[in-house]
């Protein structure tokens, strides 16, 4: 038998590592034809057959394996195979070996455990309990009786790329509901080890996520901006102006910038940027720079004080304190309410959008190419986070100056 030949050749090739296990045996049900004996595993012959009569070989088989382990087989070679496995896995797994992997039931596939996983949840009495139903049914589907511990990151990556006409938001929705439910596996203990817990795909869908708006809105927004606070303070329109046009700038760095933060070549510093602790330096545009240095005339204030202060009371805000941390969001919103732009908060209308904006604007090489700067007044500052954007910048500017907005320097109604 061809099979025999391959079997041998098989075992022949199987090297035992070290300390591996050699428990198991394979079995037959079947009895001998001429004399009803059982039918014995004989390893160096590859099958079972009978002690007297040696002609007569079993064609169905059986793995035993410690645990409860059984199998069954139609061809030795597989059953062999099997067994071979099922010794490696124990002698490299150890204690770690869990019988339940190799059950023909399967109890630690994904089929088997999601509906204990479902369960658990229902009884919870979440909300969203048809939402995840429906994404571990749909995983499920997919990977079957597959055991979880053997389901890798990329499968997982490859399964939610497989789903098609969903939004990334929707996508992100599926992987992290497949990783609460692997985290559920981990939790309930023999299934899967910490060590072999996938890596999850990262999916960026903040974009999308958070609804963006696009330049000539955001002008029309920043303009509205201007109208309203102006006169009232129009360092609101310079932070808000700077969010718009540096992307590396976030929110709450404006509020701690004070007014030594810009120096004399107009390279401004955050030396505690939000989420990093190494300096963040911008260089700021022209208009920024003249605004700042025009605003520092009209507001004199000692080096420390926070420059994106209140500059008189009023209410709650008291005269020479930084912004609350969420006064730009509500001068934003109050300026998207007139000119009827709903769901786009401060950060998505200023950063993202100018980003998303600036991308469609510059090719790859452009940015390359814009941070490889040569004068030499900027080679100084080849340390400067975001150099490139001096360049960007400038025609971001641009693009605002065209939309009517820009410059600053002349409020609609004087303010002396
Ligand atoms: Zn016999």
């Amino acid at each position: 038998m061809s099979d025999r030949g391959l079997a041998s050749t098989y075992r022949n090739q199987y090297i035992l590592p070290e300390g591996v296990c050699m428990k198991g045996r394979i079995i037959t049900r079947q009895k001998c034809e001429l004399c009803g004996e059982k039918l014995v595993w004989k390893p160096e012959r590859s099958g079972c057959f009978c002690e007297k009569h040696p002609q007569v070989s079993a064609t169905r088989f059986i793995v035993l394996f410690t645990g409860k382990i059984f199998q069954n087989f139609k061809d030795y070679r597989a059953a062999e195979q099997y067994l071979n496995y099922l010794r490696h896995e124990k002698g490299t797994r150890k204690n770690k070996f869990n019988p339940d992997d190799y059950k023909s039931a399967k109890p630690n596939s994904f089929l088997a455990l999601k509906d204990k996983y479902i369960a658990k949840k229902k009884q919870k009495g979440l909300k969203s309990i048809k939402k995840i139903t429906y994404i571990i049914d749909r995983a499920g589907e997919h990977f079957g009786y597959k055991n979880i511990r053997e389901i890798n990151g990329a499968e997982i990556e490859d399964y939610l790329d497989s789903i098609p006409n969903i939004s990334e938001k929707t996508r992100y929705n599926h992987m992290t509901q497949l990783r609460d439910f692997w985290k559920w596996c981990l939790g309930r203990g023999n299934i899967i080890t910490l060590a072999e817990m996938p890596i999850f795909p990262e999916i960026d869908y903040e974009l999308e996520y958070r609804k963006i708006t696009d330049w000539n809105t955001q002008e029309k927004i920043i303009s509205k901006i201007k109208e309203l606070s102006y006169d009232f303070n129009p360092k609101i329109l310079l932070g808000i102006d700077m969010l718009s046009t540096y992307t590396a700038l976030r929110p709450d760095d404006i509020r701690r910038l004070t007014e030594s933060s810009l120096d004399s070549m107009g390279i401004l510093s955050i030396n505690r940027p939000t989420k990093s602790k190494k300096p963040k330096k911008l260089r700021l545009h022209d208009d920024h720079i003249n605004e700042w240095r025009s605003l520092q005339e009209k507001y004199p204030a000692l080096p420390d004080m926070p420059f994106f202060r209140h500059t008189k009371t009023y209410g709650r805000a008291k005269a020479g304190v930084v912004f609350g941390i969420n006064y730009l969001y509500r001068w934003w919103e109050r300026a998207c309410k007139e000119v009827g732009l709903e769901g786009v908060p401060l950060y998505p209308g200023t950063k993202h959008t100018t980003a998303t904006e600036t991308a469609k604007l510059f090719d790859p090489e452009t940015a390359l190419k814009a941070s490889g700067l040569t004068e030499e007044a900027f080679k100084r500052y080849c340390l400067v986070e975001n150099i490139e954007n001096l360049e960007v910048v400038t025609v971001i500017r641009e693009k605002k100056k065209k939309a009517d907005i820009l410059p600053f320097k002349k409020p609609k109604k004087g303010n002396e």
